[in-house]
């Protein structure tokens, strides 16, 4: 059997709106390409772009969606998405969805996609903790740069027994990295539900328990992040988020901060901001391509 394969690119404020408007008339399959993208990250372009690439799929003979869909879009987006088609076969569908997501290894740890955990979760090697990782609609599939500085970071600190917060989970990666580390409580937050879903997902994945790992709807002044003692706040979101946030990143109840999601160009101010506001020094600086990694203490 043959399917219509449709590669769009649309507006990121209507991708909710969008996977609704598929669920609700019933596709084929569809899955959103976060950050596989073939072009390379402009200077200044931050961590989450304006818009988002899609694939969606439909059986052969279903040619009334390709319509509404047309429609939906015309009218939501008006002409600032792209459309492209094309038949493909049932197998080239079936393996399109996996194409981007390869298990590789990032310091201690090794994301492994979660279709393939039978094969790949037994050969991982000693002494390398397996992160079983589905990205789903939420970002963090672990390629990203941000995501990989974290990680790296992550298994040089000693996580055993300890309380986290990680604020912008997406798709639970880093979270699912600390529990497996072997913290004893982490609280995983995103302003997208499409995250929280997704985290809890992996999570589940994991085997990780609900009580070691919470997954809930929010951002910096969620009610347990800003009232709990937390030994960690691990936070890879972009720079504008960040100080948009910073009296709310001042007040939770920890001396010790992983951020990742800042550009090398937003360095210094992001640097300045935490002097000024949290107080102590960075402890770790690392970059790659363009994106920093910010260890922060507040006191010795
Ligand atoms: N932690 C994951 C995902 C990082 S992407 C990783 O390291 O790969 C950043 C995430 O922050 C997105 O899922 C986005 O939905 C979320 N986010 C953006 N602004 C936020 C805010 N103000 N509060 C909480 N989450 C936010």
């Amino acid at each position: 059997m043959r399917y219509r394969e449709i590669i769009l690119n649309i507006p990121k404020e209507i991708a909710e709106e969008f996977t609704d408007f598929l669920d609700e008339i019933g596709v084929a399959g569809y899955y959103e390409i976060l950050f596989d993208r073939e072009v390379p990250r402009a200077p200044d372009e931050e961590i989450i772009s304006d818009d988002t690439k899609f694939r969606v799929y439909l059986a052969e003979e279903d040619r009334e969606n390709e319509t509404k869909l047309l429609i939906f879009l015309k009218a939501t987006a008006g002409e600032s998405f792209y459309w492209e088609a094309r038949w493909i076969e049932t197998k080239e569908y079936e393996e399109a969805y996996k194409e981007f997501y390869k298990p590789f290894t990032v310091g201690t740890y090794r994301v492994i996609p979660t279709w393939e955990k039978e094969t790949a979760a037994s050969t991982t090697p000693e002494g390398i903790l397996p992160l079983l990782i589905n990205p789903g609609l939420a970002f963090g599939t672990g390629h990203h740069e941000t995501t990989r500085l974290v990680l790296g970071r992550m298994g040089y600190l000693s996580l055993n027994g300890k309380k986290i917060a990680d604020v912008g989970t997406g798709s639970g990666i880093l979270s699912v990295a600390a529990a497996k580390s072997g913290a004893s409580k982490i609280l995983a937050v995103d302003i997208d539900p499409n995250s929280v879903r997704s985290a809890t997902f992996n999570r589940d994945e994991n085997g990780i328990a609900p009580g070691q790992m919470i997954v809930e709807e929010g951002g910096f002044d969620h009610e347990a992040v800003q009232n709990e003692n937390w030994d960690l706040l691990i936070a890879n979101i972009t720079f504008a988020v960040l100080k948009a946030n910073i009296q709310k990143i001042a007040s939770i109840k920890t001396d010790h901060f992983l951020f990742s999601g800042v550009i090398t160009e937003r360095k210094e101010e992001f640097l300045e901001l935490l002097k000024d506001r949290l107080g102590g020094e960075g402890i770790h600086f690392l970059e790659d391509t363009g994106w920093e990694l910010i260890e922060w203490k507040r006191k010795g």
